[in-house]
């Protein structure tokens, strides 16, 4: 499969529900600014917009297969062993522009080896983004760092470059920014920060891989990028992960540190093993399946692209919808998720919880974005266990507690839309669906009002 496959079954339920939307006067395809219509909503027992599905992900081919059984029948599995997972480090390097590239186990390992090989250590405090999947501050917790979250931008989705400096403390060692949803972070600033402070940067690029800034792919700009190959990503190997660098002493080190400390290049030693390390290694089927994944790299990212684009022009003239918006600077978003914010006074004070599911009643996934998870139980968790009291002390346990107020990240919370990648791998028509249902809700947003 080279494009979004859909079935027959697939095929004729969009005809029918097309069919249906004609007879009820529905213009799915007269959609312009003066567009305008009153129609009673799915969630209230009308008919949905769409009945058709969305493509499905991961998506392959046969062409990987038989490398995969030859990889099999040889015994062959594990990375020591022959040369699968080093071919992808040079593949992977080249395709996004490293001089190198270190295969893990997964994005969270790739964290965790950049943090080490970054020097951050028990007693360190790490500045990360709180608008993320766990696995970023849990990657620092391994650490025994303590992460200080830095307030997010609602607009653009992405840590406050603003609100950095007021959170640096002397145990300060590194920003950990995040390209979320693959929406690239304003580096420079970042950079420029670090360099300032004495501090290292280390990018969680783990959902964007595409994701361009100032002509430079994310992951490329600070001292090391991480990057995940979990299933849902858009280079999908079930697990799997990358750290990047152009640091060849720091390479090594994240070299040696994965794979159990041995010597590695510059690391040198008296002994075999003169380094601390774990096994952090992908294996070789992880990386044929994406040798193979990446051959749709280009076109997949340019069918988001133009999808994106699309949505963009569409959404933005829905009153209450505000598409993300792009730092200066960033040329390509990797949309791991194509992100919007709701404002629901806009739409008569509707929760946004009740028009999501007025939006998934006429047939379109979307969800909402991230809660706020600086006050997540795993937090607490930590900050209370034994180690963290005696590495921090209660004194500065408590003042974290006190600062952790995050007015920006707790509004786009609140307000955040997502719309999964693979959606974005669907049709022109598939997208104009998207934006007629979401002014259909808007419309008739009375209808959900009580
Ligand atoms: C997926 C992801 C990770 C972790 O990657 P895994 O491969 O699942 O361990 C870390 N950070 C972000 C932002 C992610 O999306």
């Amino acid at each position: 499969m080279t494009t979004a496959k859909f079935t027959r079954r697939q095929v004729l339920a969009t005809t029918s529900a097309g069919a249906i939307a004609t007879m009820a006067g529905w213009p799915l395809t007269a959609f312009g600014s003066s567009f305008s219509v009153k129609d009673k909503l799915a969630l209230t027992g009308g008919n949905p917009v769409r009945t058709a599905d969305w493509p499905d992900w991961p998506i392959w081919d046969e062409s990987a297969e038989k490398s995969i059984v030859d990889m099999y029948r040889s015994g062959k599995w594990y990375r020591a062993w022959g040369n699968y997972c080093q071919d992808f480090e040079k593949q992977y390097a080249e395709l996004i522009g490293a001089k190198r590239c270190l295969a893990t186990a997964s994005g969270t390992t790739a964290l965790m080896i950049a943090l080490h090989a970054a020097g951050v250590d028990a007693g360190d405090e790490v500045l990360v983004s709180p608008y993320t999947f766990i696995a970023t501050y849990n990657a620092v917790f391994a650490a025994k760092a303590l992460p200080v979250f830095v307030d997010t931008d609602p607009e653009t989705f992405l840590m406050d470059p603003g609100k950095i400096e007021e959170r640096i403390t002397d145990r300060t060692s590194a920003i950990l920014p995040v390209h979320i949803y693959g929406l690239p972070c304003d580096m420079e600033a970042i950079n420029s920060i670090a360099k300032n402070n004495g501090l290292k940067v280390i990018e969680d690029a783990c959902q964007a891989w595409s994701a361009k800034y100032k002509g430079k792919n994310a992951g490329l700009w600070g001292d090391l990028g991480c990057f995940s190959f979990q299933n849902s990503k858009h280079l999908p190997a079930g697990e799997g992960g990358a750290v990047v660098g152009n640091d060849d002493h720091m390479m090594d080190l994240c070299t040696s540190y994965h794979n159990c400390g041995t010597r590695f290049g510059s690391i040198e030693g008296p002994s075999n093993y003169p380094v601390r390390g774990l096994n952090f290694r992908m294996q070789h089927v992880q990386a044929l399946i994406l040798q193979s994944q990446m051959k749709r790299f280009f076109s997949d990212a340019a069918t988001r692209e133009e999808n994106a684009r699309h949505l963009d022009g569409k959404l933005k003239d829905i009153p209450g919808i505000k598409p993300y918006k792009l730092v200066s600077g960033a040329e390509a978003s990797a949309y791991h998720l194509y992100p919007f914010r709701y404002i629901k006074q806009e739409f008569n004070n509707i929760p946004r919880d009740k028009f999501l599911k007025a939006v998934q009643a006429e047939g379109i996934p979307l969800s909402n974005g991230y809660g706020p998870q600086n006050s997540d139980g795993l937090i607490e968790e930590a900050l209370s266990s034994k180690g963290y009291k005696r590495i921090y002390g209660v004194k500065r346990l408590k003042e974290w507690r006190e600062e952790n107020v995050l007015p920006g990240n707790d509004q786009l919370c609140e307000e955040s839309c997502t719309l999964y990648q693979s959606v974005l791998l669907g049709t022109r028509k598939d997208m104009d669906d998207i934006v007629n249902a979401i002014t259909k809700v808007y419309e008739n947003r009375e209808q959900l009002l009580g």
